[in-house]
């Protein structure tokens, strides 16, 4: 409580916003908080600077139906309802820069995922971007990233990724295993010499080129694992993601383990298979930027993940695609027909949406800031204006007994073993967070 007795004092408690010690005083009235005397110059650019925007187009079509994936996809599909699909997004993208006043927002990156958004032709690609280009004033020097399967990786499809109106900067591949035996049990139309053809081709782009690969796979074992992860890291590519393999309901997967059908490694020895591609990639020089994709020294990091795990907005196109805008979290309907006919009738297609609590802004940034391995404790203060170390000391303190973290100074640091462990890090101060009321 801060005592005020001099007239001075008073006057400086009184310009901070407020006066405590006079009891049931109507003295000190509050215009603002904080108040003006805190606030710093501000230039006539600085004040008219518009939050910066990405771009998530959802492009659900696929050649295939893989085993494991639980996503509602549409394979099979014919040109004229990938037409229809990409007027319905430019319709979207038109209606949500009118309605959200987007259009002077700064583009910084634009993310085309699927699905397979390389399974759709060049001019419907193009129907989409140049609409982009159209609706936004500001898209300079965006990263702009495609999803694609190698089995769509041709290299008239790659030429074509420069030809679009914003240039492709990004691709990333769903790979999964470069071991044939494990191809086998997802029903992909791979095979690993397939996939290396295609991964060339997409190097061949100039554009940086991610490939995923899942761990813990129907047919892995540690041998087809090192297997699949030494021909990931010959292939040159610049990143190299590893995902968990997890099983949802509505997967082939699901099906076959509930009628015993189906074996999968279990998480321990998911955990050594990890293990071992850390000491693979660290001896290639594939450097974490985050807990799950090792790159080149540690280059070419993917800047749309990033910039929505810091808090910026990202605008969602496409049926089941995900954004935020402001404090609004909202998913559009993932019925792809429900999607169409609402764009189509002039509507918005949102299905569920939240609106963030200061206290999901701090977990939200705690959870998805820990990907990133490191995390800045000023840069928390400044956006929720308290101090982690502070409102976190326990977890800080068993983190670093057990191994998981480091603190250097203003910056918490997973150690190897915390990043082979993931999201583990960030969900024990997501807990500790949420805990406090
Ligand atoms: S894993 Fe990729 S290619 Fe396979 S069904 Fe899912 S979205 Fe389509």
């Amino acid at each position: 409580m801060t005592v005020v007795s001099t007239s001075r004092e008073l006057e400086l408690a009184s310009r901070r916003g407020f006066i405590t010690n006079l009891e049931g005083s109507r003295r000190g009235f509050i215009t603002n908080y904080p108040n003006v005397t805190q606030w710093a110059g501000m230039s006539d650019p600085e004040m008219r600077e518009r939050d910066p925007l990405n771009i998530y187009v959802h492009l659900p079509f696929c050649a295939q139906q893989c085993s494991y994936c639980y996503y509602r996809v549409i394979s099979g599909a014919r040109k004229a309802e990938m037409d229809r699909y990409a007027e319905a997004v430019c319709k979207e993208l038109v209606m949500a820069v009118q309605h959200y006043h987007l259009q002077d927002r700064p583009i910084k990156s634009i993310y085309y995922g699927g699905g397979t958004p390389t399974l759709l032709q060049k001019e419907q690609l193009q129907r989409i971007t140049q609409t982009i280009r159209d609706n936004f004033s500001t898209i300079v020097a965006a990263e702009f990233t495609i999803e694609g399967e190698p089995v769509t990786m041709t290299q008239k499809k790659v030429e074509a990724f420069a030809e679009l109106a914003i240039p492709v900067t990004r691709i990333s591949m769903g790979v999964q295993s470069l071991d044939d035996y494990v191809v086998q049990f997802q029903q992909r139309k791979d095979t690993s010499d397939k996939v290396i053809k295609a991964i060339e081709i997409a190097r061949s782009s100039g554009a940086v080129v991610n490939i995923d690969l899942m761990s813990g796979l129907a047919g892995d074992s540690l041998e087809t694992w090192k297997n699949s992860v030494n021909k990931a890291i010959q292939t040159g590519v610049e990143s190299i993601t590893v995902y968990k393999t997890e099983v949802y309901a509505n997967s082939q997967y699901y099906r076959e383990l509930r009628k015993n059908a189906l074996h999968l490694p279990d998480d321990a020895e998911e955990l050594t298979y990890m293990e071992y591609a850390l000491e693979a990639f660290a001896q290639a020089n594939y450097l974490p930027w985050c807990s799950f994709t090792f790159t080149k020294d540690g280059q070419f990091p993917h800047h749309h993940p990033i910039r929505i795990w810091h808090g910026e907005d990202y605008l969602p196109l496409g049926t089941s695609a995900f954004g935020k805008i402001g404090d609004q979290l909202f998913q559009n309907s993932n019925d792809p027909e429900k999607y169409l006919q609402m764009i189509e009738a002039g509507r918005f297609a949102v299905h569920r949406g939240h609106k963030l609590t200061c206290q999901d802004k701090m977990v939200r940034a705690v959870l998805l800031g820990m990907k990133l391995t490191r995390f800045d404790l000023d840069q928390f203060a400044v956006m929720s204006g308290y101090r982690l170390e502070k409102l976190c000391a326990a977890v800080i303190e068993t983190l670093q007994e057990d191994g998981f973290i480091t603190l250097n100074g203003n910056e918490l640091a997973m150690t190897r073993k915390g990043i082979l462990h993931g999201d583990y890090v960030g969900k024990q101060f997501g807990r500790a967070l949420q805990e406090l009321g």
